[in-house]
């Protein structure tokens, strides 16, 4: 083919080039070779099918915890009712005294059993001082959840930070430049919990299933 001449060549807009071929990651699922989604490691069929498949053992996981629960809830109220029991008896019997009110000293009193399996042990209220002693048991009770609460949030918290840190530079700024917004536009500063907190929440709607 002979050659345009040079001066007809002003207009390089005319010269149509092929489309680069956009960058296409295969999916890593073992002989799909669908597109991997951006930012993921499947396409989107294989992405679906495993959160599906999540979501089932998640959901047999949910049953089986329901059924323990449900069976430990019997049993402790088996072992209660038997360490009430086993009270009544030994008061009956004479081999147990009923003991003074912890709080007043008052002599009418009600045994509350904390541990069954360890029915002797019978902490002795009058009927005014046993809600404040339940009241305090509650509390205690509420602490504990409050900790467990705290110490699972500070796990979760140093997984999501090491994912954070194995992402690729640009996604990472995306998440950090989500983390950066504070209330009423103010920017929030790395340092800052509401920073880590924000920087936390904005990677697990992004990637819910991690
Ligand atoms: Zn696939
Ligand atoms: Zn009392």
């Amino acid at each position: 083919m002979p050659f345009r001449p040079l001066d007809e060549l002003d207009d390089l807009e005319e010269i149509e080039l092929p489309q680069p071929l956009p960058l296409r990651r295969i999916c890593s699922t073992k002989a799909c070779r669908g597109t991997a989604r951006p930012g993921g490691r499947h396409c989107l069929a294989c992405h679906a099918r495993a959160v599906q498949r999540y979501r089932d053992r998640r959901a047999q996981q949910l049953a089986a915890r329901r059924r323990d629960a449900d069976a430990l809830r019997d049993d402790r109220t088996r072992a209660a009712d038997s360490g009430r029991a086993k009270l009544a008896m030994a008061l009956r019997r004479g081999t147990m005294q009923r003991g003074v009110c912890q709080i007043c000293g008052t002599t009418d009193v009600l045994g509350i059993i904390e541990d069954p399996a360890r029915w002797r042990e019978v902490v002795w209220v009058c009927r005014e001082h046993r809600e404040a002693e339940l009241e305090r048991r509650r509390e205690d009770a509420a602490q504990r959840t409050a900790n467990a609460k705290q110490a699972a949030w500070y796990d979760e918290r140093a997984r999501v930070l090491a994912a954070i840190e194995l992402l690729p530079l640009d996604e990472r700024a995306r998440l950090e430049a989500l983390a950066e917004r504070g209330p009423a536009g103010m920017r929030l500063s790395p340092g800052a919990p509401l920073y880590v907190m924000n920087l936390v929440r904005a990677f697990k709607a992004w990637c819910p299933s991690a």
